[in-house]
């Protein structure tokens, strides 16, 4: 029995990019190679807690497989896919605006790389233990922040957002010892794996490692391989300047489209250092993730990022704009041109612009755009910033409007702020009320078709903090686990 067919392995990461020549988990520097081979950690009492239906579909593994021994012994790290070989992959990154050297996949091990209705997938055990990029931690992950990854990365694809997938969440049967609370206070904690699931993991810190090396043969073979599977409209046997230009306009639009959805939802990604930055722009790396409750732009659920605040939601679309720099300054040596890079980053300011208020106009329902629009969208925000609104229940119930008086209550409902507080903001709000019934009847589109784009883009659920950690303390008392 297999899990996967033999056809659809295809190994073309190991078999086009330079290995490390040594094997093993010793940390070290990694130099000229663009992953280390390695064996994960082999769990001895490992359980299924949840499979995904949908990834198992997308991965042609039939379902009555996850009963398997073989199911929980490759997801769970105990033995290797028939036809592959565990790596780790080499990287370096930009960690809070400073360059931070090496870094790698530290609890991440890439167990598969399939082709499965013409779709490529890599799969990847998250916290399956050491890796030569491991620096002085464990390589494991804990149930926790393993259920966050697993019902986070799917409710994002389920939104819209481009996202690194989850296939099968285990309990490694394992206790690793943490500091939950960073007060000094570390504890056991249940162990589990994550098999995570994505196109490709290289990230720009993959690029900007070489470059930090001035290892040029090597950072050309990577964006070679890059475009030819994941832009392979842009390849030709001879990339030239033009092609690796081509492939960065690209990679700065797919990275702005996936900030953008990231915007509409109300995600705060955390810590969106170089390293964490995919290259195809899908959102990687769950960690200390947040959702806007109140629509307050300068939330950042990262604690240890508190002070600055660098990672805020508003802030995301220029620390993105600072990532793409850094990766320009990464492809630099490929592609030698300073004009044609800084037209590309200067252009991503106006197009974010540009298109940051045509998703407003879908949120709002302003489906024939109007001139008058930015203005009413800046003042709806400035709004339900000062009075505290929930953005999600907000712009979910705005679908329903039918007028300003009667929508008032309604807005009152969706904020944390106590009647008396809220009643300074009152007349703002019938103002900014009366325009938005103005403007909807200059609309020709019916309140139809208008609630259908609305609701297609105002999430009903985001996976709150609140929700993942209800699923969390079921798991510990598993509740939820399928065995
Ligand atoms: P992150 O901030 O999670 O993106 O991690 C930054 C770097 O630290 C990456 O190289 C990770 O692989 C590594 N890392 C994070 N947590 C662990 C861990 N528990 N064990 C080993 N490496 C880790
Ligand atoms: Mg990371």
């Amino acid at each position: 029995m297999t899990i996967f067919k033999k056809t659809t392995i295809h190994n073309s990461f190991i078999e086009n990019l330079p290995a490390d020549p040594k094997e093993g988990s010793e940390r070290r520097q990694v130099f000229e190679a663009c992953y280390s081979f390695v064996n994960t950690f082999k769990p001895e009492n490992p359980s299924l807690i949840h499979v995904s239906e949908e990834m198992l579909a997308e991965l042609d593994i039939p379902e009555n497989e996850t009963k398997s021994n073989k199911f929980l012994d490759i997801f769970s790290g105990r033995i290797a896919v028939e036809g592959c070989k565990p790596f780790a992959m080499c990287y370096g990154g930009h960690q809070f605006g400073n360059w931070a050297g090496q870094l790698g996949d530290g609890r991440a091990i890439n167990i598969a790389e399939v082709v499965v209705n013409d779709k490529r997938w890599a799969l990847q055990l998250k916290g399956s233990g050491e890796t030569p990029y491991s620096r002085s931690a464990d390589g494991l992950a804990v149930l926790r922040s393993s259920i966050r990854e697993y019902l986070c990365s799917e409710a994002m694809h389920h939104l819209g957002v481009p996202t690194t997938r989850a296939l099968s969440l285990v309990l490694s049967g394992n206790e690793v010892m943490r500091d939950m609370l960073y007060d000094g206070n570390p504890a056991l904690e249940k162990g589990a794996i994550v098999c995570r699931v994505a196109p490709s993991f290289i990230r720009f810190g993959n690029f900007e490692i070489f470059a930090s090396r001035r290892d040029k043969d090597n950072l050309k073979k990577l964006a070679d391989y890059t475009i030819k599977y994941f832009f392979p409209e842009l390849h030709s046997e001879a990339n030239d300047k033009k092609t690796y230009l081509a492939f960065f306009e690209k990679v700065v639009s797919q990275t702005q489209e996936m900030i953008l959805h990231w915007q509409r939802v109300g995600f705060v990604h955390g810590v969106m250092n170089t390293d964490n930055m995919s290259i195809m722009g899908l959102t990687i790396d769950y960690g200390p993730y947040g959702w806007l409750d109140n629509f307050d732009p300068d939330w950042t659920p990262n604690t240890t990022d508190a002070a600055n605040r660098r990672y805020r939601y508003d802030h995301q679309p220029s620390v993105a704009l600072w990532n793409l720099t850094q990766l320009a300054n990464a492809l630099f040596p490929l592609i030698e041109d300073v004009e044609g890079l800084r037209n590309i980053l200067s252009e991503y300011k106006t197009s974010f612009e540009k298109n940051y208020l045509n998703m407003m106009r879908q949120k709002v329902g302003f489906l024939e755009p109007k001139n008058q629009d930015q203005e009413l969208i800046v003042s709806l925000e400035e709004l339900l910033q000062f009075s505290e609104i929930d953005m999600t229940l907000f712009y979910r119930k705005l679908s329903g409007f039918e007028d300003a008086t009667s929508f008032l209550p309604i807005v009152f409902e969706c904020s944390y702020q106590e009647e008396k507080q809220f009643d300074e903001l009152k007349n703002r709000w019938v103002t900014w009320l009366q325009d938005y019934e103005n403007r909807l009847a200059r609309e020709n589109t019916t309140s139809e078709e208008r609630k259908k784009v609305m609701n297609q883009t105002n999430p009903k659920y985001v996976l709150r903090n609140y929700m993942a950690q209800l699923a969390i303390e079921a798991c510990r008392q598993r509740r939820l686990c399928i065995n």
